[in-house]
């Protein structure tokens, strides 16, 4: 049971007539252009995205696929010179950020959304305790006094598993090992009780006990909580551990979604499958690693057509022609950008 006065739920969520909560994020037609003195950077292209109230949804990819560009994106994180963000609609919790003045959206934060990011010793400021840095969320939001501030950082410990937490709200963040950091980062983002919540990359730096103890704390909180999660990872066994939905990024674009089981047993894009064949197989030591032939493109620079086509074992001359758009496969919900989808689901399974 959820106590205390910032995670009784968020102070106003519109529902549906018929009484659904509304979905968590809804994005469509996303671009995000970075300009520097080389050119036009296309980081992200046309992104449509779904994620509803209560649902893990892990965007998956290499580096550089614009995985984070996409998180930032909705957090309103790239008002800067040189970087342009356009979409058709950005919604979170029903509310469209789209046009908003960049105070409304500062304003949402923590309320309505929230990011986790990977390094918690960088994300915690040194000279301050835990209690203060929590109850600081609490000061400003719901305007508590500082005693009744520290109470609810104590509660906001319990919450998330930190042991002792009366006594730990004392503490500053070198007191803390990497997990319990993690925790505390986690705590700090969902203190307000947001509708969406996005982690990205948040185990990445942990060992493998202290990362299965993460992703089951976040899963814990989607469900007492009711939150949508982006979880954002080039993991694959993170997105196997807790989500529902998967979607798979490559040079911008959304290439592959679907469910988890559906994803992972019989990817529908060549890309998708070769990252399956990367992760080494712990029950076969023997086996070769099988990396993915090639480098992610140059996004100054991407290649004709389809933009995997020079790394693709199943490209044919249609492939650099001709630019696949993302189609709808027999399943609901399930979607891939590639010419010969059907074709590489039956290889896989
Ligand atoms: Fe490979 Fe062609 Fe499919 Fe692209 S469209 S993923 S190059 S088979």
């Amino acid at each position: 049971m959820i106590s205390g006065a910032g995670l009784s739920g968020p102070a106003e969520v519109r529902r549906s007539p018929d009484g659904d909560l509304p979905a968590a994020l809804r994005i469509r037609h996303l671009d995000v252009t970075f300009t520097n003195r080389r050119g036009e950077i296309p980081a992200v292209r046309g992104l449509d995205l779904d994620i509803a109230a209560g649902e893990v949804l892990a965007l998956l990819g290499e580096s550089g696929s614009g995985k984070s560009v996409t998180a930032r994106a909705v957090m309103g994180l790239l008002d800067h010179p040189g970087v342009r963000v356009r979409a058709d609609e950005v919604r979170v919790a029903g509310t469209d950020l789209n046009g908003l003045h960049p105070d409304r959206i500062r304003a949402l934060r923590g309320e309505t959304m929230a990011l986790v990011f990977q390094d918690a010793l960088s994300a915690l400021n040194p000279v301050l305790s835990i209690g203060d840095q929590l109850g600081e969320v609490f000061r400003i939001h719901r305007g508590l006094s500082r005693r009744a501030a520290r109470a609810e950082a104590a509660e906001l410990l319990r919450l998330v598993g930190i042991p002792a937490p009366d006594r730990r709200v004392r503490d500053y963040p070198h007191q803390f090992s990497g997990g319990m950091r993690q925790r505390i980062l986690i705590a700090m983002a969902v203190a307000l009780g947001p509708r969406l919540l996005i982690a990205d990359e948040p185990t990445t730096a942990l060992d493998v006990t202290v990362q299965a103890q993460i992703l089951e704390l976040v899963d814990r909180l989607r469900a007492e909580l009711g939150m949508g999660v982006l979880l954002i990872t080039h993991d694959l066994g993170v997105a196997a551990e807790i989500a529902d939905r998967v979607a798979v990024m490559y040079a911008g674009r959304i290439v592959e979604t679907g469910t988890v089981t559906e994803v992972l047993d019989g990817p529908a894009h060549p890309y998708t499958a070769a990252l399956l064949r990367s992760v080494p197989d712990l029950e076969q030591p023997g086996d070769l690693l099988r990396p993915i032939p090639g480098s992610p493109p140059n996004l100054l620079a991407l290649p004709t057509g389809c933009a995997f086509h020079p790394r693709c074992d199943r490209a044919t001359q249609r492939c650099p022609a001709d630019r696949p758009e993302r189609r709808p496969l027999a399943a609901p919900g399930r979607s891939a950008a590639c010419h010969y989808a059907e074709e590489t689901v039956d290889a896989a399974v």
